[in-house]
Parts: structure tokens; C-alpha cells; sequence
């Protein structure tokens, strides 16, 4: 029998104001849409139902590229992405993801995956391509990329690490204690490992990583993470609220405010990353373009410092 303190736990939270979105489905919106279908493109944003599409897409018409099919291998609790038996490999779509690229002439382009446990290189050659044909296509944008975890197989980081990305990108989600439950075929100490491989492969590449909170994490758990990540030499990091996606996903425990949010970004700060964003709406690739420069123009600001001190 539930009792009436459990059916009050259980009601959702209540969304505060500040995570209220402003819909606008302008002409850039439905244009990319429109790419999208045309070229047989998948995006994070429609598939993992991003509450900043109508910024990201219609605003500053960006989008963030989901390669390797709609259908990933895992079913983390968090997450909208369709689960299953992915499709067959579909390797023209390298050059579609770089056409599009183009099209949208953009300066910093995105790219993630759907986790591809199913296949022995874990996707990373498709990945790699996808690089280079942006590569090829557009010299001049830079090209981010969020991996999987690969099933921790370091041979297929390498064979994405050497198409050299400017910007290895691979989420921690959320902090030690909540990974099995949050996303239950990943690894916490794994998805430390990859970020500290990426870098031992490529020292001179950016590393980066987000965590969502308001899963039940403590503030101490979430600064244990921080440190964590900087342990591992990662430079930039993104903290964001936790959406529920569906009444089927992990349930919301805490709405963050926004000042809570920008307390988080200064110990974060403290702790030596080049830049950290921190707010509700955050999200991995939000801004992304902006969280590069200002990672690097940080970079420079520490490399001076340290010039001025050595003379
Ligand atoms: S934040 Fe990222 S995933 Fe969300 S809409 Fe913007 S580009 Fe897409």
C-alpha cells in the first residue's frame, strides 16, 4: 500500500522559472531541420530532446552532429536516445556531416555518437573520417568531438585521437556514487581513464567534460569530481541541470539555482580549469565555440603568467 508521504516523494519537482524556454521555430530552425532530414543527418539535439534547441538552432543556427545512427547500444537512465540494435555502419555519412558543415558555414562544429558497443573499433573510425572530411572541407572550423567511452579499448581512442580533433570532449555525467545507477554500462574510473589517455596521446589537444546535477549528488561529491577531472588533466567543464526527458527517466531530485550554479563555476575555476560553464541550462556542446576561446585565451592569460615569472 503507498503510503501518503511516498506518493508525495514521488511527485516531480515542481520546474522553476529560470528553466522556462522561449519556443521560436524561425526560418533558421526550420532550415536546418530541413538539412538534417535531407541529408539523412541525426543531431543530439532533436534526439536527446535538448531544451536549447530553439536557442542553439534558431538563434545562433548551430547544432551539434549525432553520428553513427539514432540508435545506441546503452540505455543510461538519463538520457532520450533511442535503444536497440543499431542499423548497418553508413560510411558515406562522414561526408554528409561535412556538406552540412559547410552549408551551415560553421566555425566550430560538434560532433557525437551514439554508444556502438555492437562494433569492434567502437565507431572510432567512422569518427575519425568524420573529422577529416570536415577537415577537407572546411580548413578553417574547428572540430570538437564526444565519444563514447569506447568500452575502454584504447586502441580505437588512438585511431580517433590521431585524426586530431581540437577538442576531445567525453562526459563524466554525474558524480562516483550515482554512475551505476545513473548509467549503468559505463564506468566512472573509465570515463577518467579515456579523458587521461586522450591527453597522454595528444598533450596539446583540449580536453573537456560535463556533469549534471540535481540527479541526488552531494556538493561535496560534486567537488570530489572536480577534482577527479583535474587529476586527469582535463581543462574545461560544464555543469548543467539534470531534465527528466520522460516520466520513464531518472526522476529530478534538486533544481539548482542559478546562483548556486555560478558558486560551482568559481570553485571550479579555483581548481585550474581554463574555463568552466556552469548554469541551468548548460549543456556539453551549449556555447561550445565560446567555451573554446575562452579555454584558450585562459590558456594564454596562465602561459604568460608563467613566462613573466620565469624572467
Ligand atoms: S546545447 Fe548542444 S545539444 Fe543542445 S541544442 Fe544546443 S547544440 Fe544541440
Amino acid at each position: 500500500m503507498t503510503t501518503k508521504r511516498e506518493t508525495k516523494r514521488e511527485r516531480p519537482l515542481r520546474k522553476p522559472d529560470w528553466l522556462k524556454i522561449k519556443l521560436n521555430t524561425n526560418e533558421n530552425y526550420t532550415g536546418l531541420k530541413k538539412l538534417m532530414r535531407e541529408q539523412n543527418l541525426h543531431t543530439v539535439c532533436e534526439e536527446a530532446k535538448c531544451p536549447n534547441i530553439h536557442e542553439c538552432w534558431a538563434e545562433r543556427r548551430t547544432a551539434t552532429f549525432m553520428i553513427l545512427g539514432a540508435v545506441c547500444t546503452r540505455a543510461c537512465r538519463f538520457c532520450a536516445v533511442k535503444t536497440g540494435l543499431p542499423n548497418e555502419l553508413d560510411r558515406a555519412e562522414p561526408e554528409r556531416v561535412a556538406d552540412s558543415v559547410a552549408l551551415m558555414n560553421l566555425k566550430h562544429a560538434v560532433v557525437t555518437a551514439v554508444a556502438r558497443d555492437d562494433l569492434k573499433d567502437g565507431g572510432s573510425f567512422i569518427f575519425a573520417e568524420t573529422i577529416r572530411a570536415i577537415r577537407r572541407k572546411s580548413p578553417f572550423t574547428t572540430v570538437e568531438v564526444l565519444p563514447s567511452d569506447m568500452g575502454g579499448d584504447y586502441d580505437n581512442l588512438k585511431t580517433l585521437m590521431d585524426a586530431r580533433p581540437d577538442i576531445l570532449n567525453h562526459n563524466i555525467e554525474t558524480v562516483r556514487r550515482l554512475t551505476p545507477r545513473v548509467r549503468a554500462r559505463a564506468q566512472y574510473d573509465r570515463s577518467l581513464e579515456l579523458l587521461r589517455r586522450s591527453k597522454e596521446l595528444q598533450p596539446d589537444i583540449p580536453t573537456k567534460s560535463s556533469l549534471m546535477v540535481g540527479l541526488g549528488e552531494t556538493k561535496e561529491e560534486i567537488i570530489e569530481t572536480m577534482d577527479d577531472l583535474r587529476a586527469n588533466d582535463v581543462d574545461i567543464m560544464t555543469i548543467g541541470q539534470y531534465l527528466q526527458p520522460t516520466r520513464k527517466h531518472i526522476k529530478v531530485q534538486k533544481y539548482y539555482t542559478p546562483e548556486e550554479f555560478e558558486e560551482l563555476r568559481q570553485i571550479a575555476m579555483e581548481k585550474g580549469f581554463s574555463h568552466c560553464e556552469a548554469g541551468p541550462l548548460v549543456r556539453s556542446s551549449y556555447h561550445a565555440d565560446e567555451q573554446v576561446n575562452a579555454a584558450a585565451r585562459e590558456r594564454q592569460r596562465l602561459g604568460e603568467e608563467e613566462l613573466q615569472a620565469k624572467q
